[in-house]
């Protein structure tokens, strides 16, 4: 079953980093724990398709393995409406080149790459990215920039956005590329796409999670398999 993703109409905060998320913010709702902001439910690392597409949507959840279905409340209709996906970036990606022989949803992609790409500030991405390269100088060619984007959205998590580029802390790199690494190179969305609590599905992968780490900081010596 897919997560679900509320945008709020009264205001909300996260009852995990206890953020004001104000109005019309993006949570999940967890047991016994009441509203979670992206960031901590660990889906800030998904991208939201709106509705409207279908066939671009059914191939982006078949490609996702963590999927969300994004609802708001319709006052007028009483009722929960669906406005879309988040679904993994890659997923959608390869959607949309099933789809491209459609040219609408050409136009469309070159509209949301724009949008997307407004929402960032390029200096940032790239001293957060050089930073990456710095710390973690074996990390696969194009991994730095992706880690981060992510990192720099502002929709998502607090790792990129609060503090200026030129104080990053090594820490805020370390902890997006950890993030990175659980989404990218562990089996952790399929933990959580089959319901497994954050915390266990952390604790899964954390061994591997640290094995790349080191790979990636080039700690281990010369030769040596993680
Ligand atoms: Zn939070």
């Amino acid at each position: 079953m897919d997560v679900k993703v509320f945008i709020t109409t009264k205001g909300a905060s996260c009852s995990e980093c206890g953020e004001d998320l104000g109005r019309k913010a993006w949570i999940t709702l967890v047991e016994n724990l009441g509203a979670l902001c992206l960031s901590c439910a660990d889906l800030d690392h998904l991208v939201f398709l709106p509705a409207g597409d279908a066939a671009l949507t059914r191939r982006a959840r078949k490609h996702s393995t963590l999927a969300a279905v994004v609802l708001r409340w319709s006052r007028a209709r009483k009722r929960y409406e669906r406005q879309g996906l988040l679904v993994e970036e890659q997923a959608l990606e390869q959607a949309e080149q099933e789809c491209l022989e459609d040219g609408a949803t050409r136009a469309r992609r070159r509209e949301r790459e724009a949008e997307r790409r407004k929402e960032l500030d390029h200096l940032y991405v790239e001293s957060f990215a050089e930073k990456v390269r710095q710390l973690y100088p074996h990390c696969p060619a194009g991994r730095e920039a992706k880690i981060a984007e992510y990192a720099c959205q502002k929709y998502s998590g607090r790792v990129g956005r609060s503090r200026d580029a030129k104080s990053l802390e090594d820490d805020a790199v370390r902890l997006a590329v950890i993030a990175h690494i659980r989404h990218q190179e562990t089996e952790y969305d399929s933990l959580l796409a089959a319901s497994f609590d954050r915390a266990e599905a952390r604790a899964i992968v954390s061994e591997a999670v640290n094995g790349v780490l080191d790979e990636w900081e080039g700690s281990l010596e010369p030769g040596q398999v993680s």
